[in-house]
């Protein structure tokens, strides 16, 4: 099959869900993907911060190929030693107690709200409804759309859940919906697919010791800034916050489907049998190559990603055109003066593939993309942006 013949074939056959940009990659090494034509091209976009060692790394796959020839799938219903090692993993890491996996972020956002809810209503009698922050993205299942604090994902698919609320990212627009009725502030410590807009560290802090008072639940969703992507194993850690519970997703599988629900504290023993389930969820495969993924991200690694998402930004800051660079680590938004769907299908014609936020351009590289290749990628974003 070539190129056309997947365009014309995915027209044909897969829902119309995706504007797609007229590529097909084939294969990969590290920070450098193929396509259908043997064209290269360097990754900052890593299938959006999933791939997060890079194509055809080398470790994980041999984890993930060594759990495939034990077991592939048991069900929930027995002990699994991958899902456990994980589990366990995450947990010294962070300091969580116990950890739910499912296959997705929308699924971890699912878990982290049906924990809070139950967390209120058994505490303290319907106290049920989540404040969110306008310009978050929390998933695509309805309640994950409805936590999801953008009106155009709220167009076709009323009747949403009740017990949502919308603030603006300070603690005047917490306050502005904040009942006795509040269980749990849900925030995205690094709102990625608004833009990639850092939430104010202040603003941080004065929200979890808000929440901590009202024993009101802090959840972060950390499907896309969690697992090192920022120079911290979670991006919380770099806000100085302890939050109550976390979900993240995307890169800690290293390129299979999972999604993790951290459940720190008091949260820790919210579920009982029976409150949760999931088929999938904590598959041996997709755990195993986590673990490899998990156990990778030491104290030098994160440092590198520090000085890789430095050096990135500095070098960005000076670009004509560029108003202004935003971010951590190697998750990175660019607001230009052009459109960022015209810079990234430029980009991609020249052999670079990188993202857009909305109004925004986003880089979210493999976590070992070398110095030359970054130099590269720069040299590409300079001469669309600048152009
Ligand atoms: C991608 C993303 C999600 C949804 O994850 P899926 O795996 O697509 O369900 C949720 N929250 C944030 C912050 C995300 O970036």
């Amino acid at each position: 099959m070539d190129k056309e013949n997947i365009i014309a074939d995915d027209g044909e056959y897969i829902a119309n869900t995706y504007a797609r940009y007229k590529v097909a990659f084939k294969s990969g090494n590290g920070a450098l993907l193929y396509d259908f034509d043997g064209k290269e091209y360097i990754d900052c976009a890593t299938g959006i911060g999933v791939n997060i060692f890079g194509v055809n790394d080398a470790e994980w796959k041999n984890a993930v190929k060594n759990q495939l020839d034990s077991i592939q799938h048991v069900c929930n219903l027995y002990y699994s030693q991958p899902q456990t090692m994980l589990a366990k993993a995450l947990c010294k890491k962070t300091g969580a107690r116990k950890v739910f996996f499912g296959n997705s972020g929308a699924e971890a956002n699912e878990c982290a709200i049906k924990a809070a809810r139950k967390y209120g209503n058994t505490r303290y009698g319907n106290r049920n409804q989540i404040i969110t922050l306008k310009n978050s993205f929390h998933g695509r299942t309805i309640a994950t759309i409805t936590a999801t604090g953008q009106d155009g994902f709220h167009k076709y698919f009323n009747p949403f859940l009740e017990g949502f609320k919308y603030a603006e990212p300070t603690m005047d627009g917490i306050f502005k919906h904040y009942t006795d009725k509040t269980c749990a502030v849900m925030v995205e410590v690094i709102q990625g697919e608004s833009g990639v807009n850092v939430l104010n560290v202040d603003f941080l802090r004065e929200l979890e010791s808000f929440c901590r008072k009202r024993d009101i639940l802090l959840i972060c969703d950390e499907v896309q800034s969690g697992n090192g992507r920022t120079g911290y194993l979670y991006a919380y850690q770099a806000a100085g916050i302890t939050p109550d519970i976390v979900t993240t997703a995307k890169g800690l599988g290293g390129g299979l489907p999972i999604g993790a629900c951290l459940m720190f504290g008091k949260c820790g023993d919210i579920f009982g049998a029976g409150d949760h389930g999931t088929t999938f969820g904590g598959n041996p495969v997709v755990c195993a190559g986590a673990l490899n993924i998990i156990e990778r991200l030491t104290p030098d690694l994160l440092l590198e990603v520090q000085g890789k998402g430095a050096y990135f930004k500095q070098n960005l800051q000076h670009i004509k055109n560029v108003k202004g660079v935003s971010g951590l680590g190697l998750m990175i938004g660019i607001s230009t003066t052009k459109p960022a769907r015209d810079i990234a299908a430029r980009c991609l014609q020249k052999g670079l593939v990188v993202l857009t936020a909305h109004e925004n351009v986003r880089l979210l590289p493999p976590l070992n993309i070398t110095k030359e290749q970054i130099n590269t990628a720069l040299k590409i974003l300079n001469e669309v942006i600048s152009e």
